[in-house]
């Protein structure tokens, strides 16, 4: 029975072309018999994942396969596919025949590696392909090899690191230069070698004379060169994953949202390029009696109705401590004391916003008989009430 290629490689069905050649180089490595002497599995393992490779990493090969199956490819008699093997010569034009059993394991890793004899022995020659213009541009484009990726975490913060700003320590995951090989993704002993995918150049010019295009060569990253045997403990990437501590500042005055970058603290690049970065972005939990809104603090104040119409000097909490706030006789429920520089700082500096106290006069409730008897004697009337008064008078034309 014939093992699903996907699966050897440990991809899904839907897997890029990149993600397959990544899955491809740790396996081979992982399986290689020059680091598995004399084990027979790790051989065969190796058989298997560079078989599968050779299949899927060809766009042809692989929408064969994705229709007919691992068997299709599977060599049975040493004969590869003729007419009858099934049915599949007349119908999928051409094919059959053509496909004679797999490569040696050993080339397939060349070719992905960059090793010797990878690019089909110099059948032509990248310098004329380039001609004159490539070889004037290769000053500029050699060497420069591609910045590490940037990552991005989430961090919760409270109300009060906004205030004041916070140090804090963040554990995260991310990818380091390998100590074994120095980042250089080589064996130690071997050397590196002119890329064949550019010729050294580090970029991969496409298109005609006229609308010729520059991109950074893929295979090398764009520093020119590639390694001839590749690292044991980081498959020639050059990189490893470590868990990783960064101490951070936040600044005063952050908001959910805020991106705060750290330099140089992203993923190591392959290749020897400079580290990317780490953007940390805050997230401010929602507080117990804060909220916000800008640079201002919003905090409701709930008071007595005899607070509200005797008036009153009531402590009022701000983030920094208890403030005290002259409630006026007669205070009506949403009215909005405001307490200036007790809000927050901004990024950019300067003053402090306000706090805003939303006044909540609060109904009494739980009143005893006697207690609602002595409200009826207050015959309070309409000039008690001068808003329900006013409303009436406005509405009136709609309460017909
Ligand atoms: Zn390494
Ligand atoms: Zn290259």
């Amino acid at each position: 029975m014939a093992k699903d290629y996907y699966q050897t490689l440990g991809v899904s069905k839907t897997a890029t072309a990149d993600e397959i050649k990544k899955a491809y180089r740790k396996l081979a490595v992982k399986y290689h018999p020059d680091k598995n002497p004399g084990d027979k599995s790790a051989e065969e393992k190796f058989k298997e994942v560079s078989r599968a490779y050779e299949v899927l990493s060809d766009a042809n090969k692989r929408k064969q396969y994705d229709q007919f199956g691992p068997e299709l490819f599977e060599k049975t008699g040493g004969q590869g596919y003729g007419p009858t093997g099934g049915g599949f010569g007349g119908g999928t034009g051409g094919f059959s025949g053509n496909f004679s059993g797999f490569s040696d394991p050993r080339d397939i890793f060349s070719q992905v590696f960059g090793a010797a004899g990878g690019m089909g022995g110099g059948a032509f020659s990248f310098e004329d392909f380039l001609g004159r213009g490539g070889r004037g541009r290769r000053k500029t484009a050699q060497n420069q090899p591609m910045k590490g990726e940037d990552l991005t975490l989430q961090i919760e913060i409270d109300l009060e690191d906004v205030i004041f700003g916070a140090d804090k320590k963040i554990r995260y995951n991310k990818q380091e230069q390998c100590s074994a090989c120095g980042g250089s993704g080589a064996a130690s002993g071997s050397s590196r070698k002119t890329c064949p995918a550019c010729g050294g150049s580090g970029y991969i010019v496409s298109g005609q004379s006229f609308f010729q295009q520059q991109m950074p060569c893929g295979t090398c990253h764009g520093t020119g060169t590639v390694i001839t045997r590749p690292c044991m403990e980081c498959g020639g990437e050059g990189v490893r994953n470590v868990e990783t501590e960064v101490q951070i500042h936040i600044p005063p005055g952050v908001d959910s949202g805020s991106k705060l970058r750290v330099s140089g603290k992203g993923n190591a690049a392959p290749n020897g390029g400079s580290n990317g970065d780490l953007y940390v972005i805050t997230q401010v939990r929602p507080h117990a009696v804060f909220s916000r809104e800008g640079q201002n603090i919003i905090c409701n104040l709930p008071i007595t109705l005899d607070c509200a119409i005797n008036g009153s000097i009531a402590d009022v909490p701000t983030i920094t401590g208890k403030t005290r706030v002259k409630i006026a006789a007669g205070t009506q429920n949403g009215a909005v004391l405001r307490l200036r520089g007790k809000g927050l700082p901004s990024l950019k500096g300067g003053e402090r916003g306000d706090q805003l106290v939303h006044i909540q006069v609060e109904t009494p409730s739980n009143l005893t008989s006697a207690q609602k008897e002595a409200l009826n004697e207050l015959h309070l009337t309409d000039s008690n009430y001068p808003g329900i008064s006013d409303f009436r008078r406005k509405a009136a034309n709609f309460m017909k």
